[in-house]
């Protein structure tokens, strides 16, 4: 598919309306990737960048609706304060104290969702690991961790233990997911000859920083690991699983089935995520 989204026809006064709520917004993939799905769909809808700072989303908000954007997404930072904007706000949702997508209805009301922990768990299955395989070890405590416990535990997930840097952030976190144990984060590495599934929801790697030098051959050998940072796709912590043999799950996964989700909740239509895609939406990030 061509790079230029003018293939999909000229911007007209029936052109439906969709963007993302960030502050910043100038670096996210989303535009690129929903604008390819709705040129392939011969949807006559734009996405767009809308950065909003934190003030004025109270403000924004209803006047998108007003405006009769079909929906949005929500990036850093308003994915927690639109829990207490939309006007429906989903279960999903509610548990993951978190929105990262709005539909508009016909009336100008909001409702709020949440793709992300999808977004993960479906990364996994399609990778090919069962969550309900064996106990999944979450390091880090910040927005992204909440997705995917609500993921595991809705997968199923027998056993999942918890650590941060912080360990108060953890024993908060882990009381809004009851069953979640809490590991030191000094000792996380013991545990790893029983876990079963290894997902970093930390920032460290982003940008080839900080990366985690984790020996991967203590786990089990039908072990998986997951980074859920995507810049660069290829972390340490990847290249520590697929040197110990384990099945390597990137954070492009998350990020595609979260806005695959995003894009049914308002066209009702699954796209595809597929090659082409992967390869089109990685070029952005060049
Ligand atoms: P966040 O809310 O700011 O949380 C950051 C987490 O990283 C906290 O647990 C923090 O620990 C930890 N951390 C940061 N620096 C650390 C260090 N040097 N050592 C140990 N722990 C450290 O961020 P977030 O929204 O959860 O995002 C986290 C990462 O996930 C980012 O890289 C983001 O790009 C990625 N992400 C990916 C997707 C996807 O679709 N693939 C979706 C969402 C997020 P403390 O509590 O101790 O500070």
């Amino acid at each position: 598919m061509s790079e230029d989204i003018s293939g999909r026809g000229a911007v007209t006064g029936k052109t439906a309306l969709l963007g993302l709520l960030g502050w910043p917004v100038k670096h996210s993939l989303s535009p690129r990737l929903h604008n390819y799905w709705l040129a392939q769909a011969g949807i006559d809808a734009v996405y767009l960048p809308l950065p909003v700072a934190p003030a004025a989303l109270t403000t924004v908000l209803p006047a998108l609706a007003q405006m009769g954007f079909v929906g949005v997404n929500a990036t850093i930072p308003h994915k927690e304060a639109l829990c207490g904007l939309v006007g429906t706000l989903d279960p999903v949702a509610a548990h993951i104290g978190a929105v990262n997508t709005v539909l508009f209805t016909s009336d100008r009301s909001s409702v709020g969702s949440n793709t992300d922990a999808f977004g993960f768990a479906e990364s996994v299955r399609q990778a090919g690991h069962a969550i309900t395989s064996g106990s999944a070890l979450v390091l880090g405590a910040g927005g992204a961790a909440r997705a995917v416990l609500a993921a595991l535990q809705d997968s199923a997930c027998p056993e999942i233990w918890l650590t941060n840097r912080t360990p108060e952030r953890a024993a908060a976190l882990a009381q809004h997911f009851p069953g979640v144990k809490i590991h030191p984060w000094e000792s996380w590495p013991q545990i790893l000859p029983q876990t079963r599934l290894l997902i970093n929801t930390t920032s460290r790697g982003l940008n080839g920083q900080d990366d985690f030098t984790v020996d991967c051959t203590a786990m089990p050998s039908h072990a998986a690991v997951c980074d859920l940072v995507y810049r660069p796709l290829q972390t340490g912590l990847l290249r520590a699983a697929e040197a110990a043999g384990l099945l390597p799950i990137d954070g492009l996964g998350m990020l595609l089935y979260q806005a695959q989700a995003s894009f049914k909740t308002w066209f009702g239509l699954t796209p595809p995520v597929d090659a082409d895609l992967r390869r089109f939406v990685l070029a952005g990030m060049a």
